[in-house]
């Protein structure tokens, strides 16, 4: 080997670290679906629609009746750091929106053959096709207003990723449980979950998170929730949702579905005081439902500590989970389902 041999070091070309950082925000057909429901919420949709195709790898449709793209917006959309969410660094403190990193729509475009048609209040109608991150071909597309994203070959060009997925019906499960989270989360508007055609829930959009709960769990797990709602104190400003009764239990902590400020969250923290509401009510290895948000000022909570953008750190972390455990037991202890300690003195 001569000295001046070439370097083993190289540059990574563009495609390659592209479909490098996709594995980071799209890890299964659920975080598609989770993106593309977040871009919809973040349009204002009142009506959104999800259609899959076995374990999402083939098909995967999300349709919404919101803001819309001009042609010159949803041909930017696509790209890299593209969004109309945040300008700089300075909005980043005060994001409303459920996306800003602008990296969804073209990561899941990057390791996919990915259609958006869309069509701005008042505008023309855009369809733009991109094959593996690259623009294949853009042009006019009549639609209601409102946008479809279709992903279509998830993975095609990553089957080490495609290789890393379980059975369809795992795949759908953590589909069916994105979607029905943010379903729950917002009850204003009309989620629908279709698998290979057949619907799987639908929810009204009457803006009541019990007509919300009854279309995604049935009846049954509906009937048994009991509302919480308290005001704890400055930091903890509001727990509010619903938990079940104690005996209407799952296996896994799947359905403990956590909010903070509106925003879904898997948070240990959270679904740990929840359980701890319930004491010795709960059956071993048994878990309730719960769809549970609690509100706190910016400053007490981190919420951007993770690209999936699902988890937080609290400030004051025994004081929240103190707070939603006394906000949840004191709800369940209203209904008589959790023994009140013996008074003191
Ligand atoms: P982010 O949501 O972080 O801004 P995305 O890559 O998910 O980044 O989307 C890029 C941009 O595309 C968004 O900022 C938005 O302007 C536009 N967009 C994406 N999806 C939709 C949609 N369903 N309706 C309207 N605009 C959308
Ligand atoms: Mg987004």
């Amino acid at each position: 080997e001569g000295e001046d041999g070439d370097a083993e070091i190289r540059e990574l070309d563009a495609a390659t670290i592209d479909r490098i950082a996709a594995g980071e925000v799209v890890e299964r057909p659920a975080s598609v679906v989770k993106e593309l429901v977040e871009n919809a919420l973040d349009a204002d949709a009142t009506r959104i629609e999800v259609e899959v195709a076995g374990d999402g790898t083939d098909e995967l449709v999300v349709r919404d009746d919101g803001v819309g793209m001009t042609r010159a917006d949803a041909e930017v959309a696509v790209e890299r750091h593209t969004t109309s969410k945040i300008r700089d660094a300075t909005d980043l403190a005060r994001v409303g929106t459920l996306g800003f990193r602008g990296e969804a729509l073209h990561t899941i475009a990057a390791v996919s053959r990915l259609t958006v048609t869309t069509k701005p209040r008042g505008g023309r109608g855009t369809e733009v096709r991109v094959v593996g991150g690259d623009v294949d071909a853009v042009g006019p597309a009549g639609r209601a207003p409102g946008t479809t994203v279709a992903v279509r070959d998830l993975f095609y060009n990553t089957p080490a990723r495609r290789a890393f997925l379980n059975a369809e019906s795992t795949e759908f499960g953590h589909v069916n449980r994105t979607v029905s989270r943010y379903a729950l989360a917002n009850p204003d508007v009309a989620v629908s979950l279709e698998h290979d055609g057949t619907e799987t829930f639908a929810t009204p959009g009457d803006g009541d998170v019990r007509s919300a709960l009854l279309a995604v769990y049935g009846r049954d797990v509906a009937a048994s929730m009991i509302a919480v709602d308290a005001a704890p104190d400055r930091t903890l400003e509001r727990v509010e949702g619903y938990v079940s009764h104690p005996e209407t239990t799952r296996s896994t902590r799947d359905y403990l579905a956590t909010y903070v400020n509106g925003r879904y969250v898997s948070d240990r923290l959270l679904r740990e005081a929840i359980v701890e509401a319930y004491g010795t009510q709960l059956a071993a290895d048994r878990f309730p439902f719960a769809v549970l948000d609690v509100e706190l000022p910016p400053s007490e909570v981190d919420a951007n500590v993770h690209p999936r953008k699902m988890e937080v750190r609290f400030e004051d972390e025994p004081g929240v989970r103190a707070a939603v455990t006394d906000a949840v037991r004191d709800a369940l202890r209203e209904h008589g389902l959790v023994r009140t300690s013996a008074p003191r003195g």
